[in-house]
């Protein structure tokens, strides 16, 4: 099987090309033409001698992903896309057309293991972690399909399937590797990767120097509640995990983000909403408000809209600043996970 090259920064490129006796400069003219401009052959490789193309072909591929499915909501806004790894993994990411640019969600695992209660990504499970060259082919395949409309992906959340801080060593490598500037060259800044609480991992990558936005899925005010819709509030529970997101504001100067998703008589009543201000007094952080996209198979439904502005206006009453998502591709399903599920069960149907 040939080596993939796809996802490799320079140094790692002079590595793996050692064998081949190149010059060190080779490795990052190979890296311009991967990452600046976009070639999957090493034929387009002019400015490599014919004899040189050969024996890279030989030896070597370079792969992102295949595009199993493809859906694109009625206003043209909102894409998604079901990518296919080497090994036939799939999973989802989502372009989004916002009006402050081009900001897409990507996938950190095949599928999850956190149990959350109203996820469609956690049905099937974990089927495996993604390397860091996966999620960067994730961004890299969406930023192709831009760049022939003379646009390109402008930031970027891991919200998509899986959770970040459970796969910490290729998340933190494909940050790298996303910042670099021989690679990708996209800013910390950017960047938002949204966690479940995984306490010390958030503790890990306040450490790490990369200021990346940080989003917290908090979802309830309270530890009973909580528990029963995300089992990871039972190892890690919530004033530890707000704890660690103070820390995190603290440590980077960027505001924490809790993210809630509001579920109809569950997590949605006024004293829900006075709760969660109490929590998060004097914080350097907000709350972001998720109507619910239902999920059949969990029986989660949406609050009403007065319900929905009702909690908005709890919060800021309160002090509390309070954002409402924009709703985008509903009618493509673009919650996470529930592409993947469909190509999953679809598959069964098939075996049957
Ligand atoms: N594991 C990470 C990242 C993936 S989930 C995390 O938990 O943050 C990304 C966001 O999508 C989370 O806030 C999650 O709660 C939200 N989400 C999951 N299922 C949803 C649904 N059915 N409707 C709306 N938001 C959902």
């Amino acid at each position: 099987m040939k080596q993939n090259l796809f996802g490799k920064n320079v140094a790692e490129l002079q590595d793996v090309l050692a064998p081949l006796g190149l010059p060190k400069f080779r490795a990052k003219q190979i890296a311009q033409w991967m990452y600046e401009k976009g070639a999957t052959s090493f034929d387009e490789m002019t400015n490599l001698s014919k004899d040189l193309r050969a024996r890279l072909s030989d030896a070597f591929e370079i792969f992102l992903a295949t595009p199993k499915d493809i859906l694109q909501s009625k206003d043209g806004k909102t894409s998604k896309y079901l990518l296919a790894f080497a090994d036939g993994t799939a999973v989802e990411s989502v372009l989004m057309r916002q009006p402050y640019g081009n900001s897409i969600c990507i996938s950190t695992q095949a599928g999850c293991a956190m149990g959350c209660a109203f996820c469609a990504s956690t049905l099937h499970g974990r089927a495996r972690d993604l390397t860091a060259g996966e999620m960067l082919a994730e961004v890299v395949f969406i930023d192709q399909l831009l760049r022939k409309e003379g646009q390109k992906v402008d930031t970027m959340v891991l919200m998509g399937s899986g959770e970040p801080l459970m796969n910490y060593d290729n998340v933190l490598a494909f940050l790298h590797l996303v910042h670099d500037e021989a690679v990708f060259g996209m800013s910390y800044r950017s960047i938002t990767l949204s966690t479940s609480g995984i306490v010390p991992n958030i503790y890990r990558l306040a450490d790490e120097g990369i200021p990346v936005s940080l989003s917290i899925s908090l979802h309830a005010p309270e530890d009973a509640l909580r528990s029963t819709l995300m089992p990871i509030n039972r190892k890690y529970p919530m004033a530890d995990v707000i704890a660690a997101g103070k820390a995190y504001g603290d440590k980077t100067k960027r505001r924490v983000t809790y993210e809630y998703i509001l579920i109809d008589g569950v997590n949605d009543s006024e004293q829900h909403a006075a709760e969660l201000a109490k929590l998060l007094h004097g914080q350097l952080a907000s709350v972001n408000l998720i109507p619910i996209n239902p999920v059949v198979e969990r029986h989660l439904l949406r609050p009403s809209q007065a319900r929905i502005d009702a909690f908005e206006k709890a919060l800021a009453d309160r002090h509390i600043a309070v954002t409402v998502r924009r709703e985008m591709g509903t009618d493509i399903n673009a919650a996470c996970g529930q592409l993947r599920n469909r190509h999953l069960d679809s598959n069964k149907d098939e075996e049957k």
